[in-house]
């Protein structure tokens, strides 16, 4: 027996891994809405970088400093890789090989709403498709159940009873702790929440696009989350890395074989992160770490759901934590740098009710 362990180890490449002592000293944690959850202000997004596309040596360096500074959550998709599937798998493996004895500590999301499989029940929010789904990703994680599972996009044509009700199944299998919705616009979230309520089902968390260039969730979404006592992660809060300094004097940074679209890279939207650029350095900031405080602002966001490339780029976004106030001048300089440029970096819009 003990042989076959080191066998399985050898072929993982294990590395013996032991999570930093002081992991849980500085981030702190977020309640999650009124519920029991508590997340960590930055959690670690896996839908690009995470995939085939890159060494699995370049992601668990990523993901083991992740969690040596505090953050306890990752959240996945179906679809993350490239190719789809791939980083749920990658993910799976490194809960064998590093974060086994960690799995209590962790708080791991799935989701299921685009394209995933061809024919009519690998797309959307049917019951069909999110209980099928949700047992594909379990199996490439190698878990027993995720802690949030997440209707990743409205659905116009399936009622939302059928999905919100195919999330209650999920919760009642014990695959799935608490459920979550994301890019649901204001009057759908309330719509959800009500049939959640009433089936007595954990839904406590949406999952919006949200950046100091993309705002569409302070138009009703953010009051609409805070009445129904739900938290909020905000996801492509770098918008894709245009709020980082990767841009700012090289438009063409994109890296090869990077990702397939980064909305909104325009002469227009890079005049506006050098302005932002400015600001942040005036209070001791990056972009990047002024782009993730002004999320974690009072009134703000619960979780600001970051991804990396590297654990260079990690430990610059995790310092934003530091220093998330802000003076009324400072929000009223950020209003009038990032508005009207919405449309123009929110990929998703099109996907959603929103
Ligand atoms: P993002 O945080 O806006 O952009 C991340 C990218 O910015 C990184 O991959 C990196 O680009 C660059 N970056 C990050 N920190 C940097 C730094 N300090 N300096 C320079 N560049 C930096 O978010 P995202 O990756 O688009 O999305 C984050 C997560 O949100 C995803 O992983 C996923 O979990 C979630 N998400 C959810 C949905 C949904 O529909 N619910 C949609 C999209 C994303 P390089 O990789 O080029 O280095």
């Amino acid at each position: 027996m003990a042989q076959d362990i080191h066998f399985d180890r050898a072929a993982e490449g294990h590395r013996p891994y032991t999570a930093a002592e002081d992991r849980y000293d500085t981030l702190g944690y977020r309640r999650v809405g009124t519920s029991g959850l508590l997340l960590p202000p930055l959690s670690l997004g896996l839908w690009w970088n995470f995939g085939d596309n890159r060494p699995f040596d370049t992601q668990r360096e990523v993901l083991r400093h992740a969690f040596d500074h505090g953050i306890t959550h990752f959240d996945l998709a179906n679809n993350y890789g490239p190719p789809y599937g791939s980083a749920e798998e990658n993910f799976g493996r490194m809960l064998r090989t590093d974060f086994k004895a960690y799995r209590n500590e962790l708080v791991i999301s799935s989701k299921a709403g685009y394209d995933m499989w061809p024919g009519p029940y690998g797309n959307w929010a049917s019951r069909k498709y999110l209980i099928a789904s949700a047992e594909e990703s379990l199996q490439r994680l190698g878990l027993d159940y995720v802690d949030i599972f997440y209707s990743h996009r409205p659905d116009p044509a399936t009622p939302i009873e059928e999905t919100v009700g195919a999330l209650d199944t999920l919760v009642r299998q014990g695959k799935a702790l608490y459920v979550g919705i994301s890019s649901y616009s204001p009057e759908r979230t309330t719509a959800a929440k009500k049939v959640a309520d009433e089936l007595g089902t954990p839904l406590v968390i949406h999952q919006p696009s949200y950046s100091m260039l993309n705002r569409w969730v302070e138009d009703g979404l953010l009051d609409t989350l805070s009445e129904a006592g739900m938290g909020s992660i905000a996801f492509t809060p770098l918008a894709q890395g245009l709020l980082t300094g990767k841009y700012l004097d090289d438009k063409n940074a994109v890296p090869s074989g990077g990702r397939s679209s980064l909305a909104g890279l325009t002469e227009e939207n890079l005049g506006k992160a050098r302005e932002l650029a400015k600001l942040a350095e005036q209070r001791g900031q990056s972009l990047a770490q002024l782009a993730i405080a002004w999320l974690l602002r009072e009134g703000g966001v619960t979780s600001v759901l970051v991804g990396a490339s590297s654990t260079r780029q990690l430990d610059e976004n995790l310092a934003a934590a530091g220093n998330t106030s802000f003076t009324a001048k400072e929000l009223e300089l950020i209003d009038g740098i990032t508005s009207g440029t919405g449309d123009s970096v929110d990929l998703w819009r099109t996907f959603s009710d929103s």
